[in-house]
């Protein structure tokens, strides 16, 4: 339930809700807002009496949540959450667009993508340094070596940096390396990985699963945040439909929907989505267009030789050409890039 505090209700009164409900074996969450505080609570609300809640000094409403995710709700939190990421922001007005390869390969790929695509205005990098592939003859990564060829690269042209992980291991190294830790479609329901992923101090971006409903992807949000992280950011990246000319079908409308579901910034995967390079473009404009609050672009500097996704993965130069072409379209959504 969410208990909503009066406009200008005292300190002592907050800590006395707060203590009311944590004795009574609740799970409290603050919420300062730009005009009054509210209190969100989650915990067995058969143990107490709506009634009792809103006679405590202070208190304004208590509504209950209805919804089977409590925390990333809107009705739990109605402002759109802004998450740090490094020195930037996403959530905000600013739009943010994450670029670079598939898969860490070397420093010289990885450095000449990371110029790159700073140079054309991509506010972080991404590289995967554990690749959960489909085959398991395929490129599987550089692991600890791709982390600090990240770490660099980001250092070098002041990007910050995303990696996925795949197992607690992976995770506990790639937190000394990244700014923000990716969990990837294969892994949207690996509720260990998302527990693991709730008690690290680094942001999460959770890519929504190859078959995962829009609420099943909330519930994933849902557990991380429980656990301790409340740093999460969405990414739809295509789900798994009876089209098989694309690689996945953007579910565009998931974007939108879950802007009016959740506080959480949503951001959109063209590359994965559609599987085609030529298609990248199209869809980050219809993206930035649903509502997203940004992108995450695969770009390698010689996608023929590319060692994973290299038929969606952008060259420098049509990455440039794209980010030309959205400048005009977030200033039409009222954003800036
Ligand atoms: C990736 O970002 O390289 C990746 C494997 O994405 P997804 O989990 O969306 O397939
Ligand atoms: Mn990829």
């Amino acid at each position: 339930m969410v208990v909503v505090m009066k406009l200008n209700s005292a300190q002592e009164q907050i800590d006395r809700v707060n203590e009311w409900l944590h004795n009574r074996g609740f799970q409290t969450h603050m919420i300062k807002g730009v005009k009054r505080i509210v209190i969100g609570a989650v915990g067995d609300k058969r143990s107490v009496a709506m009634a009792s809640i809103e006679a405590l000094p202070g208190v304004e409403k208590v509504m209950r949540v209805m919804k089977p995710y409590k925390l990333v709700s809107r009705e739990y939190k109605e402002e759109n959450s802004v998450i740090k990421v490094g020195h930037l922001e996403i959530g905000g007005q600013r739009l943010v667009v994450i670029a670079g390869p598939c898969a860490v390969e070397s420093k010289d790929q990885l450095v000449t993508a990371a110029r790159a695509v700073y140079k054309s205005g991509a506010a972080i990098l991404r590289g995967g340094a554990y690749k959960p592939r489909t085959s398991p003859y395929s490129f599987q990564g550089l692991e600890e070596e791709g982390l600090r060829l990240l770490a660099e690269a980001g250092e070098e042209t002041g990007l910050a940096t995303v990696t996925e992980v795949i197992d607690e291991a992976s995770l506990n190294m790639a937190v000394n390396y990244v700014d923000m830790i990716q969990i990837g479609a294969r892994n949207m329901q690996n509720f260990r990985l998302l527990q693991l992923a709730g008690k690290v101090n680094k942001p999460v971006l959770l890519k929504r699963g190859l078959s995962a409903t829009v609420e099943e992807w909330l519930m994933a949000a849902e557990y991380i945040i429980t656990s301790g992280n409340e740093n999460v950011i969405l990414c739809e990246r295509g789900i798994r439909t009876f089209e098989n000319s694309t690689r996945n079908t953007l579910d565009l409308s998931a974007v939108a929907l879950a802007k009016t579901l959740t506080h959480l910034p949503v951001i959109v995967d063209p590359s994965h989505a559609t599987g085609k390079r030529e298609l990248v473009g199209p869809m980050s404009r219809a993206a930035l267009a649903a509502g997203a609050d940004g992108l995450i672009v695969e770009v390698h500097p010689d996608p023929q030789v590319a060692l994973c996704d290299g038929p969606q993965s952008l060259h420098p130069v049509e990455f440039d050409s794209l980010m030309a072409g959205l400048r005009p379209l977030a200033a039409a959504v009222g954003r800036t890039l």
